[in-house]
């Protein structure tokens, strides 16, 4: 499913080039539920932004779903993002004048699906993660754990193949992260790959597999 080859990536500070990601193999399978940990600035953000297709690499080859990913135009980058793609942050990143269901259904809107099918849409997609009835409640009505859930029914809505989720029980307590946790199991029983970044041990150790980055190489594949 994804495929990173000898991929490099440096930012040019001043005089100095900073190699963040240092000629990084790795492959992650189809329906794999894994963690990224690894120290601040490790790399892991920089990572992530690359196979989410969010930020271009310096050399190497990307590979998802059998497609290269390398140089692509904005409309490119954004066609496979939609195409593949789910991403769950940790402050939620909802609209607060915007309702769950409304939320929930913002990328059929820019599929451009009609309002009325989209929020139906939405809706079944709300009662998945089990807010059906919060759909006419703004983002500041609901807890933090309902507002990841709407985030996670907003990445589901475009079927995604992969989930990419940066810190997303970061701003959660313990119980709130771990049904947020439970929800992701539940999803990626469906197939659907799930890749998140965490610093969190006890996060971590409910993924399939934990990869450790180090400045910038891969210090354990987690097998
Ligand atoms: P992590 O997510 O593991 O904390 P990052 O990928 O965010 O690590 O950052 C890795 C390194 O790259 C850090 O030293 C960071 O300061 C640097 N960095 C990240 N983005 C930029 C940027 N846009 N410009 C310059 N340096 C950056």
């Amino acid at each position: 499913m994804i495929e990173l080859k000898k991929i490099s990536k440096s930012y040019q500070i001043g005089q100095n080039k900073l190699e963040v990601l240092k000629s990084l193999d790795l492959s992650i399978a189809q329906g794999e539920f894994v963690s990224i940990m690894g120290p601040s600035g490790s790399g892991k953000s920089t990572l992530l932004n690359i196979m989410g297709i969010l930020d271009d690499y310096d050399a190497g080859e990307y590979i998802l779903s059998d497609t290269l990913i390398k140089n692509l135009s904005q409309k490119k980058a954004a066609y496979y993002r939609n195409q593949f793609l789910g991403f769950v942050f940790q402050s939620f990143n909802l609209l607060h004048f915007k309702n769950a269901m409304e939320n929930v259904a913002l990328p059929l809107y820019y599929q451009k699906v009609n309002r009325k099918k989209r929020n139906e849409i939405a809706l079944e997609y709300l009662d998945r993660v089990g807010l059906k009835d919060w759909a006419e409640h703004t983002p500041s009505e609901m807890s933090g754990g309902q507002q990841q859930r709407v985030a996670i029914a907003r990445a589901l809505i475009g079927k995604p193949k992969v989930i990419f989720a940066d810190e997303p029980t970061g701003a959660l307590d313990t119980q709130t992260s771990n049904e947020v946790m439970d929800l992701f199991k539940e999803v990626n029983k469906e197939g659907i790959t799930i890749i998140i970044v965490t610093h969190e041990d006890e996060i971590s150790e409910m993924t399939d597999r934990v990869i450790r980055l180090r400045d910038g190489v891969i210090e354990s594949y987690g097998y």
